[in-house]
Parts: structure tokens; sequence; C-alpha cells
């Protein structure tokens, strides 16, 4: 068993996709060629956002929302204390200061009364809130409602990392919509995934996405050789366009797969091991499928020994990683529990009924 078939998804789509690799291979435009403004027209309108811009993975597009922001050396960015290493990592290399903020445990997404309590905190100690990052973990959105209320009554810019969550929703309103900018990751592995490195951000706002697309290649200014600013290189590659043109083609079919793949483990499930909350109104594109259990490296072990495959995302919290060490952050309680004892179980969109049976007859 597969912990993510990635070949399952080529082979559900080879002759469309082989057909568009083909195509990119022989129109020698490798970078910038026609699918990269095509594919963020499809996305930009997928979403819901007046603009997309793509870029060259889901870290680079954190970096570039923080600076198309304009934050100064040293603000805090509020950042949810369990997530994914960038979250964390793309403030703290522009030296802004990120402070974690511990999570909901039946959503794993932030926590807004602990967001409350950090921001005065932050101005106690005489830090200046600049921005929040909210993460939609696992695939589900975090709590928009709370956050933007928040944000707007702190009049602090909110980004969306939607890198895990392509593909959820709020009440019919999409993952990627709810920053002031969002960024996702094309990652193999996330909801909408290429075939090696990508991401892009999402904003309504006209002066961002011109900074934006003037950031991911060098800070270029009108003529192309007047670099105005730094930037990075930072786009995505036509090939890995052109793949994510023919794979969301096909998304919404896969997002009802694995929704279903989900309602099925949460049946079998329910009462033997705490499984993931999807709030009314919610849905979750299922990034993991995540259960809780006090004794969970036994049953990793149990699984593994039957061929069955499982991920600990994550062990460790952002306020306990090494390179945030001189921080001194106190370690968030929730978020500590859940790096002891949460468990991803293997979940795409072509995984069978025998397959969940035989996951939920081992736990
Ligand atoms: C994967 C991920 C990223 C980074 O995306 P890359 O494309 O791997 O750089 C950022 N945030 C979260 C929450 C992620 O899961």
């Amino acid at each position: 068993m597969q912990f993510r078939d990635l070949h399952r998804h080529y082979e559900a789509m080879k002759a469309e996709m082989d057909e568009a690799l083909l195509r990119v291979a022989a129109s020698g435009a490798y970078i910038m060629g026609s699918q990269v403004a095509e594919l963020e027209q499809q996305l930009a309108a997928y979403v819901g956002m007046k603009h997309c811009i793509s870029c060259a993975n889901g870290t680079d597009a954190l970096w570039l929302a923080l600076r198309a922001l304009g934050l100064k050396a040293g603000d805090a960015v509020f950042v949810p204390d369990f997530t994914f290493f960038s979250t964390a990592e793309a403030p703290a290399i522009l030296d802004l200061v990120p402070v974690f903020v511990d999570v909901d445990a039946r959503t794993f997404n932030m926590d807004v009364n602990d967001l409350e309590r950090k921001w005065q905190q932050a101005c106690n100690n005489g830090l200046h809130p600049a921005a929040v990052i909210a993460v939609d973990l696992f695939g589900l959105p975090a709590d928009y409602d709370a956050i933007v209320d928040f944000c707007s009554r702190k009049h602090l810019p909110l980004i969306e990392d939607g890198a895990q969550g392509f593909g959820g929703s709020i009440r019919g309103k999409r993952a990627c919509s709810f920053g002031d900018i969002a960024t996702t990751s094309f990652f193999p592995a996330k909801p909408l995934g290429c075939y090696g490195d990508g991401g892009a951000l999402f904003t309504n706002d006209d002066r961002y996405a011109d900074l934006l697309r003037s950031l991911r290649v060098h800070g270029k200014g009108t003529d192309k050789y007047d670099n105005v600013r730094l930037g990075l290189n930072s786009r995505l590659d036509t090939l890995q366009a052109a793949i994510l043109q023919v794979k969301l083609r096909h998304f919404d079919d896969e997002l009802k797969a694995v929704d279903r793949v989900a309602a099925k483990y949460s049946q079998l499930l329910a009462g033997k091991v705490q499984t993931p909350v999807v709030p009314e109104g919610y849905t979750s594109s299922w990034a993991q499928y995540t259960i809780q259990t006090p004794n969970r490296d036994d049953l990793q072990a149990r699984l593994k020994a039957a061929g069955v495959p499982s991920m600990v995302y994550y062990p460790h919290t952002m306020s306990r990683q090494t390179a945030f060490a001189h921080l001194n952050q106190a370690p968030c309680p929730v978020a500590d529990k859940l790096s002891r004892t949460v468990l991803s179980l293997p979940m795409h969109p072509y995984m069978t009924d025998e397959d969940i049976e035989t996951v939920a007859s081992l736990i």
C-alpha cells in the first residue's frame, strides 16, 4: 500500500498528460510559456480571486507575500506552532520575528484565543505586530470567521498559507481566497501537485499583484533590465504549468474521491481513536487524514509490520525547533500534545474500500 499513490494519479490521466508534456517539449518555450498565464487565469477563477501569480514553490510564495506586504525587520508575524517549517522559516529569513500561536486540538488550526493572548504579549514585550499567517493544515481551512475579524480589529494584514488547503472551502468560499494574500504549493504530495516544485499566490489587490510579479523575477521594473528592487528567480516552469492544467481538470473528481475515503475511515475508526473534525459548513481537501491516539508509536510500528505506511506530521512544533531555540518562546501545550499523538494514514483518491478496511482493522 502507498501513503500517497502519485503513480496512480499519472496512470489515471496518462494520455492527456503525455500529450501536454510533449507539447511543451516541442514548443521550446520552457520558461513563461503560454501555459503559465493560462494556468494563472484558471487558478484565479477556480479560487475566486482577481489575481494568481505562480512561482517556484510554496516557501518562495510565503517569502514573496511577506515582501509584498512591506514589513520591517524586527516586526512580529504570528504563525501557528503546529505547521510545516516553511510557515515560520519565511518570516525568520526576512529578519521578522515569528511568534508561535497554539492550535485547536480538534481542527489542528490556529486558535484565535491564543492569537489574542500572543498579540498582547508581543505588545507587552515591545514587539510591533505586523501580520498573521494562518495555515489550512491537512486540507482544512483555518477559522477565518474569527481570524479575519481579529486581523481587521488589529489592522493586521493576513496571509493564508494554503499549501495544504487548496481545494477546501468554507460555506462554498474556496481556500486561497481568505487572506489579503494567499499562498499555495504544488509539491507533488499536496492536494494539487505537479511533477516537481511549484507554487502560487492569490490576491484581489492590484498593487500587491504588481509587486509580486516584479518580486518573482528579480524585482524587475517595467523595463526588464531595470531592476527596481531585489527579488528572487521564482517562476513556475512551463512544464509544471502544463501538468497542473491537466490535473486541474480532474481535481474536483479527486476531491470527491478523497472525501469518500475520509468518510469511510471516520466511520470505521469512530470510538477507537480521535478522528479528524470538519466543522459544519467546511470542506477539507484531505492533504492528510490525521488521527490522534496516545499509543501513537506502538500503532505506527504495528501498521509498518503489516506493510501499511503512516507518517507523523509533525513530530516537532515550531517553538521546539532547534533553529528557533534562540527566540526563547514558551512551548504551546496543545501543539506539544499533538506532536506526540498525531498519525497520518494513507490517503489518496485511488484508495479502494479494501485498502481502507485493511488500515482500519489494524487500528
Ligand atoms: C508544503 C508546505 C509549504 C511549503 O511548500 P513548498 O512548495 O514545499 O516550498 C508551506 N507551508 C505549508 C503548511 C506546507 O505544508
